[in-house]
């Protein structure tokens, strides 16, 4: 059995990790895949774009639709917020 291998973030070329979905979220999946590296340049970039157009102290990730394959963003607060929920 070949080992399943993670996908690779579109945006900085890492592993993407596994991220538990909140019990109290809508979304149907178990897990997402989503990019936690803090050198991704669509998560740094993040930080920019809603300091300026939103006032807001916050940024998003890079979560991976399984259905499209692309990134959808996954807001976040602080470079620590979700990490709690990385299953690997
Ligand atoms: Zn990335």
């Amino acid at each position: 059995m070949k080992e399943e291998n993670a996908p690779l973030c579109p945006y900085c070329g890492q592993e993407m990790k596994k991220w538990k979905v909140p019990v109290t979220s809508t979304w149907p999946d178990e897990f997402f895949y989503v990019c936690f590296n803090d050198d991704c340049p669509y998560y740094i970039q993040g930080w920019t774009q809603l300091q300026t157009h939103q006032q807001t102290k916050a940024s998003y990730r890079c979560r991976l639709d399984p259905d499209s394959g692309k990134c959808v963003p996954l807001p976040v607060w602080s470079p620590e917020a979700l990490k709690d929920d990385i299953i690997a």
